[in-house]
């Protein structure tokens, strides 16, 4: 059983979600946590704020979401209390920032040239920090043209490969627990498991991420059902490494609340343990 009272997968709007980061750390208080992580997509921008606002009683993992790809595959690592100024990490994610405007920039170019009406610059507005798929989604709603944002990750709009989809240059999986490990980081395999995304790597690479540092795996999130939760902490078990859990919050972007999934307590300090970058903060 997860202690849903430590929630170590959020994002602000720093990156995708929609509440700031002073924002996501009152909710997270409200919501009883004890731990809340900020995990935006390839950006720190948010920590400061979010650790200034720091409710009493909350601790603050600072971390982020980092875009990577293996054998062709596309998959997330989170990192956890890395020291946010390694030279080495930190021209790795301004490299990903990058390559997100620039993506981002050409599917509404794309989207504009099709007649919907959404424009760069209004993309750019909702998403001012690290740019992605779910501000495009959002001009799209905002045209009427798709509902709901995840009605936008459709093959017709803007879902892995669909029409209006362009790519984003991620970096080598590998590449990116040792950056992460060099920087005092605490690398996990974010959602391993989440296929209504896109494909998803065989079993063979936790061992091969494993070999590079990766400390663990983030099993109980909403992506994965009860028979994938039960492969994937097998697989933790028998290459030692630790089970997390977290919500994947988003705020109004995605129906899934603060603490919807979570991490023991046992598996956090064994996380924690292996950090060295930044402290956890405490209020
Ligand atoms: P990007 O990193 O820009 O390629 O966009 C991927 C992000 O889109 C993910 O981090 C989620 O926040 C969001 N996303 C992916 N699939 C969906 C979906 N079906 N519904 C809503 N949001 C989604
Ligand atoms: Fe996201
Ligand atoms: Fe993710
Ligand atoms: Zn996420």
């Amino acid at each position: 059983m997860s202690d849903q009272r430590i929630d170590l997968h959020a994002h602000s709007t720093a990156s995708d979600g929609t509440s700031s980061p002073r924002e996501l750390v009152q909710q997270a208080g409200a919501a009883g946590l004890d731990v809340v992580a900020l995990t935006d997509h390839d950006t720190t921008a948010g920590w400061d704020e979010a650790a200034q606002a720091l409710p009493a009683g909350l601790s603050l993992v600072r971390g982020a979401e980092i875009s990577c790809v293996h054998g062709g595959v596309s998959l997330h690592l989170l990192a956890y209390l890395f020291d946010p100024e390694d030279p080495s990490l930190t021209a790795a994610l301004d490299g990903l920032r990058q390559s997100r405007a620039g993506r981002a920039q050409e599917m509404a170019r794309q989207l504009e040239a099709a007649g919907t009406g959404v424009t760069w610059e209004r993309v750019r507005e909702l998403g001012s920090g690290s740019v992605g798929r779910p501000h495009l989604a959002r001009a799209l709603v905002e045209q009427g043209l798709v509902p709901t944002i995840a009605e936008a990750f459709t093959p017709q709009w803007i879902g892995t490969a669909g029409r209006f989809w362009v790519g984003l240059a991620e970096i080598e999986a590998v590449v990116a627990v040792r950056l992460i490990t060099a920087a005092g980081g605490a690398a996990v395999f974010a959602h391993p498991r989440a296929t209504a995304r896109g494909r998803t790597v065989d079993d063979a690479v936790f061992a091969t991420l494993a070999d590079a540092g990766l400390v663990g795996v983030e099993v109980d999130h909403v992506d994965h059902d009860a028979q994938a939760r039960v492969a994937l902490a097998g697989l933790a078990a028998d290459l030692g490494l630790v089970v997390t859990g977290g919500s994947d919050f988003h705020g109004a972007s995605k129906p899934v609340g603060l603490g919807a999934n979570g991490t023991t307590r046992e598996a956090y300090e064994r996380l924690v343990g292996a950090a060295s970058g930044v402290a956890v903060v405490t209020a």
